[in-house]
């Protein structure tokens, strides 16, 4: 059967009222647990001893602040207004813009929940709805005095992290005695076993994806050790509904004399999926892939476990730690190395307003456009995890035979952006499934569309934007 084509207007983006949705689950379920907490978070930091009385005071506005979000989402208000409760059952309502808490954005959120229309928070659009609710918390950060580039999501990340140690250590050890060490990511005489490296490299770097924290709830500890073990990576590769690896190895052994070619890797989560990136970004250095990468984190802590600019130093102190990781015999050799990448400007981090904002990557050109440029530039744009998946598909419910092409909308057909997209899936939308009997098998093995949700299948998607 050939590939459905639709007209992206056509495809609706999924609404947190969409009966059976992932987007209904998260929204009823996980986001007044997400606030939760944040409001524990803050409530443990304040009662530490070296935090000052007027932080701890300010503190206690903090969480009812927190807590009035929690009730507005249990109690399905609206997003966009308030009721004013008038004389004699005359109601109105009145526009509520989010405050103006100095940072630059604000203008352009207000603006957006102006034109999004009626909506609640069970009644929105799923990635407007999330994004917003991200934004909400850090307005509450952002407009205090003492809990300014406070990261309400960091005690969350680091405990986590600890809980990869095992994968963490084993990882290291192959990547110095394989990469490192054998010379084998270069060897020009060894054709397949490079391309094999390459394989396992970019399924590293998928499968770190799995531990994402906002739905760490749904997997068990021996789950996460299955999918970051070295047996479940390869066994995993059935799981890849759309895997296009073999054509990026042919886009970049195609490219190699091109003299610029810098890679950029749009991040997803802190913590052991970070870690599995900046060994991909260093295995792309060390292989000749890449002449530089570019690593783009969020501006402010957001969907709990993405990568901040502060994450990235605390990787380094958590890896330099035998508290930690105490199997050092490969870490310590492998971490100055990784240092130099970054110290050399080999790898380097940059961040952009726009990955926190509520809209789609198709509306990246007109509402990003240097951004847009600075992608068509570069050599090859990887876009990590499932919030840029559904940023990248519009967050629509198109047909999963629809094309990878076709789903990414101005950034597909002629963008000049060479994107691939490393996501394990979990969330409503997967497209570029080769044919709806692959489908239909699908449906069979994981039903209940768990194949698109449960994060134990994933997609590697390339498109070249010609
Ligand atoms: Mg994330």
């Amino acid at each position: 059967m050939p590939s459905v084509t639709m007209n992206a207007q056509e495809v609706r983006p999924v609404w947190t009222s969409e009966q059976g949705s992932m987007a209904k689950q998260t929204a009823e379920t996980r986001w007044a647990k997400i606030i939760q907490g944040t409001v524990d978070d803050i409530g443990e930091t304040a009662v530490a001893e070296d935090v000052d009385d007027q932080k701890r005071a300010e503190s206690i506005a903090i969480q009812i602040a927190l807590k009035n979000i929690k009730k507005e989402i249990e109690q399905n208000k609206p997003l966009t207004y308030v009721l004013l409760h008038g004389p004699k059952r005359m109601n109105s309502r009145r526009f509520r813009p989010l405050q103006d808490d100095g940072k630059p954005d604000i203008q352009a959120w207000n603006k957006q929940l102006a034109a999004i229309g009626e909506c609640s928070w069970i009644n929105c659009p799923w990635l407007f709805g999330e994004c917003y609710m991200y934004r909400r918390i850090q307005m509450i950060l952002n407009s205090s005095k003492h809990w300014q580039n406070y990261d309400v999501f960091k005690r969350q990340k680091d405990s986590t992290f600890v809980k990869s140690r095992a994968a963490v250590e084993e990882l290291a050890s192959r990547y110095i005695q394989i990469v490192a060490d054998t010379g084998l990511a270069q060897n020009e005489s060894k054709e397949e076993a490079k391309k094999l490296l390459f394989i396992e490299m970019t399924e590293v770097a998928l499968w770190g994806n799995a531990t994402d924290l906002s739905l760490l709830a749904n997997l068990t500890l021996e789950d996460l050790q299955n999918l970051q073990g070295h047996a479940a990576i390869q066994k995993s590769q059935r799981n890849i509904v759309d895997n296009d690896t073999n054509d990026v190895w042919t886009y970049l052994q195609r490219t190699t004399s091109h003299a610029n070619r810098q890679i950029d890797i749009v991040l997803d989560n802190a913590g052991f999926e970070f870690f599995t990136d900046v060994l991909y970004a260093a295995y792309l250095l060390d292989a000749g892939i890449a002449t530089s990468v570019r690593l783009h984190t969020k501006e402010f802590p957001w969907f709990v476990s993405d990568v901040i600019p502060s994450d990235i130093e605390s990787l380094f102190e958590h890896l330099d730690s035998s508290e930690f990781f105490p199997g050092r015999k490969y870490l310590d050799k492998l971490i100055p190395r990784l240092r130099k990448f970054f110290q050399a400007g080999a790898i380097t981090t940059t961040t952009d307003p726009f990955w926190t904002t509520p809209f789609s990557f198709h509306e990246m050109p007109s509402k990003a456009p240097a951004l847009f440029k600075e992608l068509q530039n570069s050599y090859l744009v990887i876009f990590k995890g499932d919030l840029n998946y559904r940023k990248l598909t519009r967050d629509g419910l198109w047909p999963h035979t629809t094309t990878y092409e076709e789903a990414l909308g101005p950034l597909g057909k002629q963008s000049g952006v060479k994107i691939l997209a490393l996501r394990t899936n979990k969330s409503d939308v997967c497209v570029g499934v080769p044919t709806q009997s692959k489908v239909d098998a699908l449906n069979e093995e994981a039903p209940g569309s768990a194949w698109v949700r449960n994060g134990k299948y994933a997609v590697v998607s390339f498109n070249e934007g010609q």
